[in-house]
């Protein structure tokens, strides 16, 4: 039997290029896909990306596309990684930049233009050749299916995924001109979002079925709460709208094959190798004392205020406390100002992968205060590599987390603390508990044992993409 072929499209794929979750995402979810789909990845061939180390060779095919009397050059890059095919499409306006989407300040001003740009490159991959089905993810890729209106030879289906309905892409109404968008498209049933125009809302409207990352999040997007000032048009849209909760790559994110690891590990003895050479490295003492990690984008997004207010409260205690993230500068300097004041904290303000994989391994206890959260992954790489999550119940975490004092060894759930409201009063009530908890090292280590052999890979989330992209 033929496979149906599909193509996979996102502005950053693990370990091209990597942001946050989206990567992980783009990376993961069509290595579980691959044996059942002819199936290609594209993306950007950004300047940041190692092409030698990744053998990534021109396709000598190239295009230009023109858009409001200017001419860019696109041409196409490739590479096979890991059994799975890669297209790179490289133009130098979408592609040289220091940053993905823009300075830790703002995003790049043209970003409307950088993305339109590959997702007109996307659709000469669809002219090109025949594919049943393209997957889309968040909005620099949003334009595609409006971009299909126009095309009547491709017969592709359009499936896109809202990754994060907090970055729609929002443009100014002559950008329109710009990236060459007829503007009889920018109605309030398409691209009108309050006299601007919104990339996000075009999918929504032209797609053949949309997803969001987990069922909890895809009924919050309905209300006006977390609906980013789209429920409504959401609403509307509905009957195409769907959950599927994103799953953990078993190979990048399982404790025992992990290749960033000093002391790859099975059980909590081997586990202890690994924090005591965190702790050394970073100065922190107290083997014995829980150590509490944050790792994550310094956005309001991840209760990054909740913890910033929490924090010498529970510093006061006898733990320790290790933060990872990069973003917007104003966190940076609050928390640097309350680390410089106490010896059990250790704060990098940074990306870096090794260090995230470490400080998984080493940790008793990880913080994901967040507002909202589509679907959420460092919850889950922690509970797989013994941290107990402290989570907001919210959007994915409500649906991944589930309350430690429900622990039933015989469920294939996975526990930890979770909190209603996201106040600071809450996440240090939870703190509370979850040092209780570390104290009675029985309870703690039976939960952190039982979340270890849990499964968060793609085995069951793959097959709902597979019966979603049958139904298209
Ligand atoms: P996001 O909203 O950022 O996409 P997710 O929880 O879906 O959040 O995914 C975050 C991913 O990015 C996880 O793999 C997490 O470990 C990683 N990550 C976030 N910040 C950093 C950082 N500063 N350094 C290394 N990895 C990070």
């Amino acid at each position: 039997m033929t496979k149906e072929s599909l193509l996979f499209c996102a502005s950053e794929v693990y370990p091209f290029a990597k942001t946050g979750g989206l990567a992980d995402v783009s990376h993961s979810l069509p290595r579980a896909l691959q044996d059942s789909y002819e199936l290609k990845v594209v993306m950007p061939l950004y300047s940041l990306i190692d092409r030698k180390k990744y053998a990534i060779k021109s396709l000598n095919k190239s295009f230009s596309i023109l858009m409001n009397n200017i001419d860019y050059e696109v041409e196409l890059f490739g590479c096979d990684y890991e059994g799975v095919e890669y297209i790179f499409i490289y133009s130098t306006l979408l592609c040289d930049r220091e940053f993905l989407y823009g300075t830790p300040t703002s995003g790049y001003p043209d970003n409307a233009l950088r993305f339109t740009i590959f997702c007109r490159g996307i659709v000469e991959l669809l002219r090109a050749n025949t594919y049943d089905i393209v997957h889309l993810n968040d909005w620099q890729t949003a334009l595609v299916p409006l971009l299909l209106q126009e095309e009547s030879e491709i017969n592709t289906k359009t499936l896109f995924t809202i990754h994060n309905l907090a970055y729609q892409g929002v443009f100014s109404y002559e950008t329109l001109r710009e990236i060459a968008i007829d503007s009889k498209y920018f109605t309030i049933d398409v691209l009108e979002f309050y006299g601007q125009m919104n990339f996000m809302k075009a999918a929504i409207a032209y797609s053949d079925a949309v997803t969001t990352v987990s069922q909890s999040y895809a009924d919050e997007i309905l209300s006006a709460k977390f609906g980013c000032g789209l429920d409504g048009f959401l609403r509307s849209h509905k009957n195409k709208l769907t959950g599927i909760v994103n799953g953990i790559d078993s190979e990048h994110f399982t404790p025992s094959k992990d290749k960033l690891l000093e002391y790859p590990f099975t059980n909590l003895t081997q586990k202890k190798l690994n924090k005591k050479s965190y702790l050394k490295e970073k100065n922190l003492k107290g083997i014995s004392k829980p150590l509490f990690i944050f790792i994550g984008r310094f956005t309001s997004q991840k209760g990054v205020d909740l913890l910033i207010d929490s924090l010498e409260e529970m510093a006061l205690n006898d733990c320790n406390i290790a933060i990872l993230g990069d973003g917007e500068i104003q966190y940076q300097e609050k928390i640097k100002e309350i680390v410089d004041r106490y010896d059990n904290i250790h704060f990098e303000f940074k990306y870096n992968e090794v260090l995230s994989h470490q400080m998984y391994a080493s940790a008793d206890f990880l913080l994901m205060p967040s507002l909202f959260e589509p679907c959420g992954l460092n919850q889950m790489i922690a509970m797989s590599y013994g941290a107990i999550p402290i989570v907001h119940k919210v959007g994915g975490l409500k649906d991944t987390v589930n309350g430690y004092k429900l622990f039933d060894k015989e469920s294939n759930k996975a526990y930890g603390i979770l909190f209603d409201e996201a106040l600071s009063d809450s996440l240090i009530y939870s703190f509370n508990e979850a040092l209780a908890l570390y104290s009675t090292k029985k309870d703690y280590n039976k939960i952190v044992k039982h979340n270890m052999l849990c499964d968060f890979s793609w085995k069951n989330s793959a097959k709902l993409y597979d019966k979603l992209y049958k139904q298209l």
